[in-house]
C-alpha cells in the first residue's frame, strides 16, 4: 500500500482544502445554533462536484478513485460534519447503492440529479427497529405492476429536504432479512411524508427526518436489486458508508488538533503559555495518535476499494475506531480549552457534539463489536 498521495490527489486535497475553508468554516457555527439547513451552501457543493466526486464523469460525476472522495470528505467533516453527513448518505450509501444494483435506466434516471440538483436519502431504520432492521415492519405489497408502500422510517438524513429515499421494506411478511426489497422513492410521491427532527445533540444543520409512506405507489422499475435482496444491498452500501464515516470522523480529529495546538500556544496560564505544560502536551499529542491512526485506517479501505476487494471487515474497523478516536480527540480538545471549550465562542463544543453521532449510525460501536467478534471467533452473537 503507498502512503504517498499522487500529484492528482494532493490536488483534490487542497481543492477540498481551500473550498472548506472559504465555503464551508465560516458559516458552520451559525448553522449549528440555528439548526438551519445549509441552503446556500447546497448549490456551491453541486457546482465543485463534491455530491458526486466518486460517480463516473458519464453519470455527471467526478470520476474520481476512492481515496480522493475520502479527503474531500475528511475535509468537510473537517469543517462541518453536518455538511459531511448529507454529503456521505447521498454519495457514499445512495449513489454506491445506484451505481452496484441499479439498471441502466435506473442509474441514467436518478445520478445526474444526484450529483448535480438534489440530495438521495437511505431509508432503513424504523422506530422500532435500529439496530435490528431485519425485524422492519414497513411493507410493500403487490398491486398490478405497482408496489404498495406503507410504514415509518426514522431517523433518515436527506430524508425531508431531498429528491429520492431508498426504502428498505418487507415483501415477504415472516422471512425477516431474506424478504426485505429496496426501493427508489421519489420524495414527491403522494403518500411520502418527511418531517425534520428538531434538538439534536448534533449535526444540527443536517435534515434528519421522521418519514411516514402511506400507500405510496411506484413501479417495479423502482426495485432496485432483486425482490428479497435488500438486506444485501443496504448490508453492501454500509461497507462504503463506514469507509465515508470513517473519513469524515478523522476529518473531525484533525480540527480537534488544529484548535487544540493553536488556543494551547495562545492561552497563558502560570506565566507561560499552557502549551508549555506537560499535561497539555500529553492531551495534544493523544490526538496526534488517534489522528494518524484513523487516518491509516481509513486510506486501508481506500487502498483495498480501489483494488476492487471485499472491504467489510477493514470498513467496520476503521469505522469503530475513527469514531471513538473523534469522540475521544473533541473532549480532549474541549479539555484543552478549559472553561472557553465549554461555549460556542470555539468551535470544540460543536466537535464533540457533531462526533458523538459517529459511534451511533451506521451501525452503533457495539453492533461493529458483533460483526468483528463473528468475524475472529466465526459465532454470530447476534
Ligand atoms: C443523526 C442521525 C442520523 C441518522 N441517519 C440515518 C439514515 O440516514 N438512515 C437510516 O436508516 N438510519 C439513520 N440513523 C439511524 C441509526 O443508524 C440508528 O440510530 C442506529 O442504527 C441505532 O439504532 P437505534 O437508534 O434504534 O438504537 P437501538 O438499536 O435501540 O440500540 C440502543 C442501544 O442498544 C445497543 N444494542 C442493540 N442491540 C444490541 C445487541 N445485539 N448487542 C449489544 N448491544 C445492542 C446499541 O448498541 C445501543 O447502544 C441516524 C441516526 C441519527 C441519530
Amino acid at each position: 500500500m503507498d502512503f504517498d498521495l499522487t500529484p492528482e490527489q494532493e490536488q483534490v486535497r487542497k481543492l477540498a482544502h481551500d473550498f472548506c475553508d472559504a465555503e464551508v468554516a465560516p458559516g458552520a457555527r451559525e448553522l449549528d445554533r440555528t439548526e438551519a439547513f445549509p441552503e446556500e451552501l447546497l448549490p456551491k457543493l453541486f457546482e465543485v462536484g463534491f455530491l458526486g466526486a466518486p460517480v463516473p464523469e458519464e453519470y455527471g460525476g467526478m470520476g474520481l478513485d476512492y481515496l480522493s472522495y475520502g479527503l474531500i470528505v475528511e475535509e468537510l467533516g473537517r469543517t462541518d460534519a453536518s455538511i459531511r453527513s448529507l454529503v456521505s448518505v447521498n454519495t457514499g450509501l445512495v449513489c454506491t447503492i445506484l451505481l452496484t444494483w441499479g439498471t441502466e435506466e435506473q442509474k441514467r434516471a436518478w445520478l445526474p440529479r444526484l450529483t448535480a440538483e438534489g440530495l438521495g436519502a437511505f431509508g432503513l431504520t424504523e422506530p422500532d427497529h435500529g439496530s435490528d432492521p431485519a425485524g422492519m415492519q414497513t411493507s410493500a405489497r403487490r398491486d398490478g405492476g405497482d408496489w404498495l408502500l406503507n410504514g415509518s422510517k426514522m431517523w433518515i438524513t436527506n430524508g425531508s429536504r431531498g429528491l429520492l429515499t431508498v426504502v428498505f421494506a418487507q415483501t415477504e411478511p415472516g422471512s425477516g432479512a431474506r424478504g426485505i426489497t429496496a426501493f427508489l422513492v421519489p420524495q414527491d410521491a403522494p403518500g411520502y411524508e418527511g418531517r425534520a427532527i428538531h434538538g439534536k445533540l448534533g449535526l444540527r444543520a443536517g435534515d434528519t427526518a421522521a418519514v411516514t409512506l402511506t400507500d405510496v405507489r411506484v413501479p417495479d422499475s423502482a426495485r432496485v436489486g432483486e425482490v428479497g435482496q435488500g438486506m444485501k444491498v443496504a448490508l453492501n452500501a454500509l461497507d462504503s458508508g463506514r469507509f465515508s464515516l470513517a473519513a469524515g470522523a478523522t476529518g473531525i480529529s484533525q480540527a480537534c488538533l488544529d484548535a487544540a495546538v493553536r488556543y494551547a500556544g495562545e492561552r497563558e496560564q502560570f506565566g507561560k503559555p499552557i502549551a508549555a505544560h506537560q499535561l497539555v502536551q500529553e492531551l495534544v499529542s493523544d490526538i496526534y495518535l488517534d489522528l494518524q491512526a484513523s487516518r491509516a485506517l481509513y486510506w486501508k479501505v481506500a487502498a483495498r476499494h480501489q483494488r476492487g476487494e471485499r472491504h467489510t471487515i477493514e470498513s467496520s474497523v476503521a469505522k469503530t475506531f475513527c469514531s471513538e478516536a473523534a469522540v475521544r480527540n473533541a473532549d480532549r480538545a474541549v479539555q484543552v480549552h478549559g472553561g472557553y471549550g465549554y461555549s460556542d465562542e470555539y468551535p470544540v463544543g460543536r466537535y464533540l457534539r457533531d462526533a458523538r453521532v459517529t459511534t451511533l449510525y451506521e451501525g452503533t460501536s457495539q453492533i461493529q463489536r458483533l460483526i468483528l467478534g463473528r468475524h475472529l471467533t466465526g459465532i454470530s452473537a447476534f
